[in-house]
């Protein structure tokens, strides 16, 4: 008798595996609801936040590129600047060379009138000579006479030797300041040359960072209506998924199904890093007055420092609620896990999910504020089973 009931007990056990693998298996879930719309509105809205990422980069790059430019066209405004005082200080030391070019030339008629002048002096001389008349020298009645007018006449020579000796002095010297005004010149010249080159090179540079500029915001163009493009799908996607949900879920209630499963795994806390509570669920006074308070507030202990902290979904499941409001919970996310659990997050400063999407535990759904019905920064976090709420500390803790 014993081995019999072992017997049955042991197909009894079998039997109820089997049934729940099938209940399992048949995989009609909440989870499993997420039908094809939605997939392809989460998989879309991965597309466009990569694409954000990447015309965010883009626009980064333009930035720095265009610095570049900026900076490559002051460069060549202020050589342009440079080149053109340069011009004007080669034209000035062209004149001060032709100035010294044109004394040259004067020196050297002093020069050739002095020796004409001289040249002149002693032909006379030679020419007296000549003539039979005894000249200056040999006329001398006396040989006193005679020394004289040789002394005068050597003086005379010296004279005029010397003024040629002065005058060619003064040539050479001007010969070489003309070569030092050369030398300036030249160097001036050298200067601006290797500045047209700089300004070459940089003006060189300035057609390539134009060049990448203009590539940058083809790219740019591209990506942004890359972006639009998704976007408008995006959008269609989203409201073909919220169609969808709304569809299941009306198909659930007519169909009399039972509601949605519960998604399974622990719920978590909603404000990642923030743990203080500033008031529990259950009975509390509230502006003297006896209120029960069905939730809990989450605040970062110092006031205003948990304000637009990350809030997170405590658990997977559909955003059935996603409104602004300046009443009562303020703006609020209100998500069902399935199997009669549903979590409230009110008094928010902006959303980030809108009704209708499907969220995973952890996703960021919305911001800590203090809209609605609320004195300062926290987070009502309220924890509904079948339409009643609990408290949340006895199915999430502090993290
Ligand atoms: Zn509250």
């Amino acid at each position: 008798m014993k081995k019999k009931t072992f017997w049955l007990r042991l197909t009894a056990v079998l039997l109820l595996c089997t049934a729940l693998l099938t209940l399992t298996g048949s995989g009609d879930g909440f989870i499993a609801r997420a039908g094809k719309a939605q997939e392809r509105y989460e998989e879309l809205e991965k597309e466009l936040e990569g694409l954000e990422e990447s015309i965010s980069k883009l626009a980064d790059q333009t930035a720095d590129v265009t610095a570049r430019r900026t900076a490559l066209a002051q460069q060549i405004t202020v050589l342009r600047e440079q080149i053109e005082l340069l011009k004007q200080q080669i034209e000035a030391q062209q004149l001060v060379i032709w100035e010294k070019q044109h004394e040259i030339m004067l020196k050297k008629q002093e020069m050739t009138a002095t020796d004409a002048l001289f040249r002149e002096r002693i032909r006379s001389l030679y020419m007296v000579r000549n003539d039979g008349i005894l000249s200056t020298v040999l006329g001398a009645n006396t040989y006193a006479e005679a020394l004289t007018a040789a002394d005068t006449l050597q003086r005379i020579t010296q004279a005029d030797t010397e003024l040629l000796d002065t005058l060619q002095q003064q040539k050479l010297e001007l010969e070489a300041q003309e070569a030092e005004q050369q030398l300036r010149l030249e160097e001036m010249e050298a200067s601006w040359a290797a500045m047209d080159e700089k300004q070459n090179m940089l003006t060189g540079s300035l057609r390539e960072v134009e060049g990448t500029l203009n590539e940058l915001s083809q790219q740019e163009e591209d990506a942004q209506a890359e972006y639009d493009r998704l976007y408008e799908e995006y959008k269609r996607a989203k409201e073909e998924a919220e169609r969808e949900f709304q569809e299941s879920l009306q198909q659930g209630q007519g169909s009399g199904n039972a509601p949605p499963e519960y998604v399974g795994g622990e719920f978590i806390w909603p404000t990642p890093g923030y743990t203080y509570i500033s008031s529990y669920y259950g009975w509390r006074t509230l502006y003297g007055q006896p209120d029960f308070h069905n939730a809990i507030d989450i605040t970062g202990g110092i006031p205003g420092v948990i304000a637009n902290a990350a809030i997170v979904a405590s658990n997977d499941g559909y955003v059935t609620m996603a409104k602004y409001g300046d009443t009562g919970y303020g703006n609020r996310v209100y998500i069902d896990h399935g199997g009669g659990y549903i979590t409230r997050y009110g008094h928010c400063s902006s959303l980030a999910v809108t009704a209708g999407q499907y969220v995973k535990k952890g996703d960021v759904i919305a911001y800590v504020g203090k809209s609605g019905n609320s004195t300062g920064y926290h987070l009502h976090f309220e924890m509904r089973v079948n339409g009643v709420a609990v408290n949340p500390l006895d199915y999430v803790s502090a993290r």
